[in-house]
């Protein structure tokens, strides 16, 4: 049994996966968490087989099916006249293909899910990171609160405004990506008219995109509208705005978008945040995972997805590692994790102008390589679908 004591930094998603695996595998793991409680905000979220096959493996299964949805199909349409321009089935190809389906989750769901897994006593809620220093046998931490703590190994999961990463690699602020998010939840019966199937379809047009799909087994349309902006001056997942707000900045796209916005009670609204990839992520007895190291943009549906990753890797490369010094276990896990994350950081930035090209020659392109390539379905994304993140490879 794994003798070493594992503090994570941070409840979210990332931290809590992380947390149940490393708990499932014998390792004494504490969560400190800032927020005075568990909560998450913001909506629904997408995850392909690379991540579900491990929540299923963690123990998930009968929860997820539950409260998540399984979309019959990715649909990509024209912003105008709702022409498609790819059509996929996601399930039950996912699970003939990969052993695990394509879900779409509330993330309140998702994270009370996940956090069943783990021990509540053991997430210190209220106690937000401010320092650490590595001691040689062992890490410290300690917390606005006052509260200093002791762990062989401290992982910061603190999200894209980390701490632990300001502690090990110096402060620098998160750059705006010129793109915010205008975010709704629909009550089903509200668009029960335009008769949709249980899917997910994006709407690309100049300078922004659309995205909606169900959650909360069903009962929700989760709709997520993007639009390029130069400045932004919040950083804020439950920033109020109008839906007439988001109406304009959706002006003359096809009616059903409109219609979908048009019958949420509020929206909300985000802005992307970025960061350059760092070229390390661990230092002696620390570490970093989820967007504490690599936040990408959400145009892959990723983000969570290789939290979740890294949470299962890490777990691998510690219980390989016991006996040994912390510090390679870590150095192995970022080796194992950098190229692939790398890699979705790159794909997501390059689907910002993919999608959304102005109408003309290089949007016409694009289209002609959609319907040629079919890149959006699972078929096309073995590489990224049917990787197995608990294999040390
Ligand atoms: C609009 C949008 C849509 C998205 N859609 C998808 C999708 O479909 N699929 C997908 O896989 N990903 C998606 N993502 C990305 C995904 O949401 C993130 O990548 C993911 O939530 C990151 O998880 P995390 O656990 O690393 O960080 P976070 O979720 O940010 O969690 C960090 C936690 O650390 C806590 N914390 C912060 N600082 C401290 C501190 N100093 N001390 C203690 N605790 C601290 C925070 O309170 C929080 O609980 C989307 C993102 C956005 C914005």
């Amino acid at each position: 049994m794994p003798q070493r004591t594992i503090a994570i930094i941070g409840a979210g998603i990332g931290g809590l996966t992380a947390a149940v695996a490393l708990r499932q595998a014998g390792f004494e793991v504490d969560i400190y968490e800032q927020a005075p409680e568990l909560t998450e905000v913001g909506g629904g979220i997408n995850m392909g087989p690379n991540a579900t096959r491990i929540l299923y493996r963690l123990g998930f299964g009968d929860a997820l099916d539950r409260e998540a949805v399984r979309p019959a199909s990715t649909h990509q349409r024209r912003w105008q006249d709702g022409r498609t321009l790819q059509r996929a089935p996601l399930n039950p190809r996912c699970e003939e293909l990969y052993g695990a389906p394509h879900l779409t989750v509330h993330r309140a769901d998702l994270l009370s899910i996940i956090a069943s897994g783990f021990p509540a006593e053991r997430v210190h809620v209220g106690h937000r990171l401010v320092g650490s220093s590595d001691r040689g046998d062992h890490v410290e931490a300690w917390f606005e609160n006052g509260a200093r703590i002791t762990a062989d190994v401290v992982i910061g999961a603190d999200g894209i405004h980390s701490a632990l990463r300001a502690t090990l690699f110096g402060a620098e602020a998160p750059v705006f990506a010129g793109c915010v998010a205008y975010r709704g939840l629909v009550p089903v019966e509200r668009v029960a008219d335009l008769g949709l199937e249980i899917g997910s379809q994006s709407w690309v047009g100049p300078g922004g995109h659309f995205v909606h799909y169900f959650v909360a087994g069903g009962r929700l349309l989760n709709f997520v509208g993007w639009t390029e902006h130069d400045t932004w001056n919040r950083e804020d997942w439950t920033d109020r705005a109008t839906v007439a707000r988001a109406l304009t900045a959706f002006e003359g796209w096809h009616p059903q978008v409109r219609r979908i916005i048009s019958a949420a009670e509020t929206c909300f609204v985000w802005a992307l945040f970025d960061r350059e990839p760092l070229p390390r992520w661990s230092v002696g007895r620390a570490t970093l995972l989820g967007d504490a190291c690599h936040p990408m943009y959400p145009f892959m549906g990723q983000g969570a997805a290789q939290a979740i990753e890294d949470g299962v890797t890490l777990t691998a490369c510690l219980v390989a590692g016991e006996g040994g010094a912390p510090a390679e276990a870590l150095s192995r896990y970022e080796e194992l994790r950098r190229p692939r994350v790398t890699r979705l950081q790159e794909m997501s930035r390059a689907n910002k102008t993919r999608f959304h090209l102005a109408d003309g020659p290089s949007q016409e392109a694009r289209d002609a390589e959609w319907a040629r390539a079919r890149d959006r379905g699972p078929d096309a994304l073995r590489w990224l679908y049917d990787f197995d993140a608990s294999t040390l490879r």
